[in-house]
């Protein structure tokens, strides 16, 4: 088919979610590139918005799934399933978790991660402890209760009542957190770095003050590094940085590279709440997702490329500074490793992204004058030469 006509069908049959997306249908993938329907090469710095952390079609992954597919893609929760066991112990040892349980979506492993919060009190005779606090501008996905903890109006006013018992603070705000905190608080949940609404970084002191009064006050403190986790900030999950353990925390995005799974990770006290029955899914961890993530930490470990992403990241990051300082049309450059945020100067975000298009970049924007960069940990220097240049042509 060409452009013209999946672009009819999409208009006609599927669900006007999206509205006008950009003008292109993508039919493969090799590395940093897709291709479109035309055979025209657009270079990825958006990943698929933080999936396809190992590039595309990646051979040694293509032959994992291949290999998997051919022997058997689900059997269902009733029957033990070996990849899922293995992902678990690669999680397990690569993280401050004890214990796994994987679903389909990140919004999926967080609400499992509010219904585990929600158990852990109930079952200690707490139930009066039932509320969770979550940051303004926060993103923590589309469903219900995720729309509740979702710092942002947008996404909400159409979906009122919400599911209760959600109050947000602002980010890096101390005193309205310890303010927010009382004897009804289950849960603080947060992203260490804000993606979808730009790229904010918390502050560590701000994230040593969420660790002590979630200690302090038998609160649970989750970490959605849905998008931040599996290596995008240069450190396999972004809690590193901070120096503190979260008590959960989920994972989606890059951890199938595209095959959807999400992860929701606990340290044992809290994830013992959970007993048979108590949670459940028909898909999560099936044979052919969980070979995925094995798959990317495998890959992962043998390209070292979680080492590659704080490297390209800070030398990206640096030319980044340089170009704020020759051309002037950069406020600020925000962001660790290859997940970064360039705020302009002026609201011409969508007309720079516009023009990268039309040079054969996909990035992000977001509101008017933020761009977003999430290339895969497969990139290299050469690229982000070429990058800058590209974007340095679309600034003057
Ligand atoms: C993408 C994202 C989600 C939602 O994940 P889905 O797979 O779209 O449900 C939740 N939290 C964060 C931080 C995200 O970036």
């Amino acid at each position: 088919m060409n452009l013209h006509e999946i672009m009819n069908l999409d208009e006609t049959y599927y669900m006007n979610t999206f509205g006008k997306r950009t003008p292109v249908a993508f039919t493969k993938g090799s590395g940093m590139y897709l291709y479109d329907t035309e055979g025209e090469a657009y270079c990825d710095f958006m990943a698929g918005i933080a999936v396809t952390a190992l590039g595309h079609s990646h051979p040694d992954f293509v032959s994992a799934l291949k290999k998997q597919i051919e022997s058997v893609i689900h059997t269902s929760s009733l029957y033990y399933v070996e990849n899922q066991a293995k992902l678990a112990q690669k999680i397990v040892e690569n993280s401050a978790a004890d214990r796994v349980f994987f679903a389909n979506s990140g919004a999926e492993a967080n609400e499992g991660a509010m219904k585990l919060a929600k158990i852990y009190h109930y079952k200690k005779g707490n139930p009066q402890k039932n509320e969770m606090i979550t940051l303004t501008h926060s993103f923590h996905g589309r469903t219900l209760a995720t729309v509740a903890a979702t710092g942002q109006e947008k996404y909400q006013k159409p979906y009122r009542p919400l599911t209760p018992g959600f109050s947000h603070v602002p980010i890096n705000d101390i005193e309205a957190l310890r303010a927010a905190v009382n004897e009804h608080t289950a849960a603080i949940m947060l992203e260490l770095i804000q993606g979808e609404s730009g790229v904010h970084p918390a502050d560590v002191d701000f994230v040593k003050e969420v660790r002590a009064l979630c200690s302090k006050n038998d609160v649970l403190m989750i970490v959605d590094e849905i998008q931040t986790g599996m290596g995008r900030t240069g450190k396999l999950f972004a809690y590193e940085h901070y120096g503190i353990e979260p008590d959960i925390f989920t994972l989606a995005k890059a951890l199938g590279n595209g095959v959807p799974i999400g992860a929701l990770c606990a340290k044992q006290f809290a994830a013992s709440a959970f007993s048979p029955g108590d949670h459940g899914t028909t898909f999560g961890g099936n044979p052919l997702a969980t070979c995925a993530g094995l798959a990317v930490f495998d890959i992962f470990q043998k390209e070292k490329l979680v080492e590659n992403a704080a490297l390209i990241g800070s030398y990206f990051k640096e030319k980044l500074l340089g170009l704020q300082n020759e051309t002037g049309r950069i406020k600020e450059v925000r962001g660790l490793g290859l997940m970064l945020g360039v705020e302009l100067a002026e609201p011409k975000a969508k007309e720079v992204q516009k023009k990268l298009f039309d040079k054969h970049y996909l990035i992000g924007a977001v509101g008017d004058s933020i761009l977003r960069l999430l290339p895969p940990l497969i990139v290299t220097e050469n690229d982000i030469d070429l990058f800058i240049t590209a974007l340095k042509e679309c600034l003057a």
